[in-house]
């Protein structure tokens, strides 16, 4: 049996930085993962893709940043239990909990913070004749590399986030993109539909609105694709299709915990700390839900350190916990200043 303080589940970014709200209150932690890398949808969806809006960086690609969060936490030391799913939860008379995978891997925790994110990736699909026929020779569900698609002609359907992002970005590396959608308006964040726009002018994209592909041709690996443009039937070239049209959120077994779910997502206390209608049970980042919540990477960075000072204050009742700024008491970093931090960290708690 693995023990530890609390049970993440998820490593994503907010699973992975609540280990280091965590460690600064010498709350140890151990995290469970379905993928067999930590980094969630960042590692899973879009390494290579820069971010924006993650303070103080003005552009960092999600796979760095991953690797400068797991870089932050190691001086904490967490558990990881990869390659498993958390299947089952059992509270105790004493408030602990046990949380076992779906390999039979069981974990005692006094709480529980669920960072699940969307659950398991699963793609929407369109529904085209012999789509799966064309998985993985010429269909990609999601953009994982960049360089698959270094000077080849590609076609991206969708009108979300993923479809406009990956659109600009892929204009500097494919040979030819085709921007599909099925409306003439997009979803997605209006600066991103402007820069699709100036790429369009440019001649870096092509847009085809409104419209909908309808057929795969090739006889090895996809060849081209037919597209109902407007009622119009025509096929274009092209060595990659990319329908981005989402993913179906499966919160799989944490649906049967008895959580209070709104959405496929987990409804949780987000005036206090995060909690669940279970106490002792916490859901932070994409996979909870409250009234104007935004699916974004600092936002989860944000409730996983309201919700560790929670089970701080619930694991030392009466023990006066006072805030200190991380530079102010000391605490500035990783390994060489491991002894430092964690004495700053005591005095802090003190
Ligand atoms: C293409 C794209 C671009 C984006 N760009 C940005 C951006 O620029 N800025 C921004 O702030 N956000 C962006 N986002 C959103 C951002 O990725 C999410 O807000 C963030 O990943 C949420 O982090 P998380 O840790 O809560 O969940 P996730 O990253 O989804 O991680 C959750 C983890 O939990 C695991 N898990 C789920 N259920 C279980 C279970 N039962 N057992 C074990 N493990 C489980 C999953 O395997 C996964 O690894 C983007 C998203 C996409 C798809």
């Amino acid at each position: 049996m693995i023990e530890t303080d609390i049970l993440i589940i998820g490593a994503g970014p907010t699973g992975l930085f609540a280990v280091f709200e965590a460690g600064l209150l010498k709350l140890k932690c151990h995290i469970i993962d379905a993928l067999p890398q930590p980094g969630g949808q960042l590692s899973e969806l879009y390494p290579k893709k820069p971010i924006f809006d993650i303070p103080g960086y003005p552009s960092v690609l999600a796979g760095d940043l991953v690797d400068n969060l797991m870089e932050q936490i190691k001086q904490f030391q967490p558990g990881f239990t990869l390659n498993e799913k958390a299947d089952t939860i059992e509270k105790q008379a004493d408030g602990t909990f046990i949380v076992t995978t779906d390999k039979g891997t069981k974990h005692l925790c006094k709480a529980v913070a669920i960072a699940g994110g969307l659950g398991s990736f699963e793609p929407r699909k369109p529904l085209i004749e012999d789509i799966e026929f064309y998985e993985d020779k010429g269909i990609e569900y999601f953009v994982k590399d960049p360089e698959l698609f270094r000077n080849k002609k590609i076609v991206i359907a969708g009108g979300g986030d993923s479809a406009l992002d990956w659109s600009i970005f892929l204009s500097n590396v494919a040979s030819e993109v085709t921007l599909i959608h099925r409306r003439n308006e997009f979803r997605g964040a209006l600066d991103s539909v402007e820069k699709v726009q100036e790429l369009k002018h440019a001649g870096k994209i092509h847009l085809i609105t409104p419209a909908e592909v309808i057929g795969l041709n090739g006889a090895e690996h996809l060849e081209s694709i037919d597209i109902d443009e407007n009622g119009a039937h025509r096929t274009i070239k092209t060595d990659y299709f990319i329908p981005l049209f989402g993913l179906s959120p499966k919160l799989g077994a944490i649906a049967n915990w008895g959580l209070e779910i709104e959405k496929n997502a987990i409804k949780v206390n987000n005036a206090l700390d995060y909690q669940t209608n279970i106490e002792g049970i916490y859901a932070i980042g994409d996979v909870n839900t409250y009234p104007g919540k935004l699916k974004l990477i600092l936002c989860g960075f944000h409730e996983a350190t309201l919700m560790c000072q929670s089970v701080y204050n619930k694991l030392n009742p009466g023990k006066k916990y006072v805030l200190k700024y991380t530079t102010v008491s000391g605490v500035d970093g990783f390994d060489g200043t491991r002894k430092e931090a964690e004495k700053a960290v005591v005095k802090s708690i003190d």
